[in-house]
């Protein structure tokens, strides 16, 4: 048995013609819907390994934005923005090094770094380090800290 497409009724599954409202059944128009919805299902459950740092990545987003929509000179989480962005970047990267979705290149590796000294470099290199470290330590300390250590996890790890 199998759903007419047309008005839902169950009809055989050799029918190409829907007993119920006469619609001819196209076989392909069935085996597209029922593919569609089993992509869909497996993209936001199943397959997709990305959604922790697509989650990051958006996240990433909403603080940098929050931090350039407020003029109260919201350094740290302009910062902290860019750096979630740029490290859930570098780690989605290197996972898909792992699982060989993309070519384990040099060039893909040195930008990894890149954006990992530039998340470093960010921190460490502020005017008021000690007192920000101290006063401000969600964006400057635990964020670029927990980058890192995912990243190096990632890299780590070996994937199924
Ligand atoms: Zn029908």
């Amino acid at each position: 048995m199998k759903k007419c497409p047309y008005c839902a009724e169950e009809i055989q599954a050799e029918a190409i013609k829907c007993k119920h409202c006469q619609s001819l059944i196209n076989k392909e128009v069935v085996e597209t819907k029922e593919i569609s919805k089993n992509w869909l299902v497996s993209r936001i459950f199943g397959k997709n390994k990305f959604w922790g740092s697509t989650t990051a990545l958006v996240i990433g987003i909403l603080i940098l934005v929050s931090g350039l929509n407020n003029p109260q000179g919201q350094g740290s989480s302009i910062y902290a923005g860019l750096a979630i962005i740029f490290g859930s970047i570098a780690y989605k990267s290197a996972k898909k090094r792992k699982l060989k979705i993309v070519q384990d290149t040099s060039l893909r590796k040195t930008l990894e770094i890149i954006a990992l000294i530039l998340i470093v470099a960010g921190t460490v290199f502020q005017n008021n380090l000690i007192i920000n470290w101290v006063n401000d330590p969600f964006p400057n300390v635990i964020i670029p800290i927990w980058i890192i250590i995912a990243y190096l996890v990632v890299i780590i790890k070996k994937q199924k």
